[in-house]
């Protein structure tokens, strides 16, 4: 699904990825690991072609991205990739629904076939009854589903997560790796996950490491390899 190879990135003098590649199969789910500073958010946005790599190639989905001009890349991206923040990134003065609706908009979908599918999402994420509410209405837990929910609208192959859990409570944190496990099970859907969180990485199918620039193939320990949160 994702195919990376000899990434490397740059900025002004600092070099931030020293080579990546990085193999990620449909439907597994990847976290990547490591300290502050040692390059996981470049990759991350390399991944979901917001930022374009100095040197390497990028294959997501059987598309050579980094050969696609900036408009047909902006196109892929909100096709092909869902993606969720560890702060929301909501539009306030749109309501749940709309904000859900939006980028399927962006897609060309009709308003009819948008507030189908956002409705939908709404009930799977429980949150029919919030649909007409504005994000600073919602909890943060609710924000949060609200924005997998949008980054789910165009059904994506890929879906990118930089600390999805990082501004949630223990609660809503359980309940946002519950939902990532039913949608991997469900729609097979292929996760990246940047955490921290020690919890959610080893939950994932296979924890990758980063350091200064560089990735640590090398398989990791210690991961579940569940295809369910009930296990934990
Ligand atoms: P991580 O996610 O592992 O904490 P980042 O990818 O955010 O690491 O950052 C890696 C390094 O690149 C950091 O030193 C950061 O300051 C630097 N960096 C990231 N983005 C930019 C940018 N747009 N301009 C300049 N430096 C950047």
């Amino acid at each position: 699904m994702i195919d990376i190879k000899g990434i490397t990135k740059s900025f002004g003098t600092l070099q931030v990825l020293k080579g990546i590649d990085l193999h990620i199969g449909k439907g597994e789910m990847v976290s990547i690991v490591g300290p502050s500073g040692a390059g996981k958010t470049t990759l991350l946005q390399i991944m979901g072609t917001l930022d374009r790599p100095d040197s390497g190639r990028i294959v997501i989905d059987g598309v050579d991205v980094g050969a696609l001009g900036a408009s047909r890349m902006a196109a892929f991206r909100n096709r092909h990739i869902g993606f969720v923040f560890q702060f929301h990134q909501l539009l306030p003065e749109f309501t749940a629904m709309e904000n859900i609706m939006i980028p399927a908009y962006i897609a060309g979908t009709s308003n009819r076939d948008a507030a189908r599918r956002a409705g939908e999402l709404l009930d799977f994420m429980g949150l029919s009854h919030r649909a007409a509410h504005k994000p600073n209405e919602l909890s943060g837990g609710e924000k949060q589903r609200v924005a997998v929910a949008r980054a789910l609208v165009n059904s994506p192959a890929v879906i990118l997560a930089d600390e999805p859990s990082g501004s949630l409570d223990t609660k809503n944190r359980e309940e946002l790796y519950q939902l990532f496990f039913e949608l991997r099970d469900k729609f097979a859907q292929t996760f990246v996950i940047v955490t921290h969180d020690e919890q959610l990485a080893a939950l994932t199918d296979r924890t990758v490491k980063m350091r200064d620039g560089l990735l640590d193939n090398a398989p990791a320990e210690g991961n579940i390899n569940v295809n369910s949160f009930e296990t934990i």
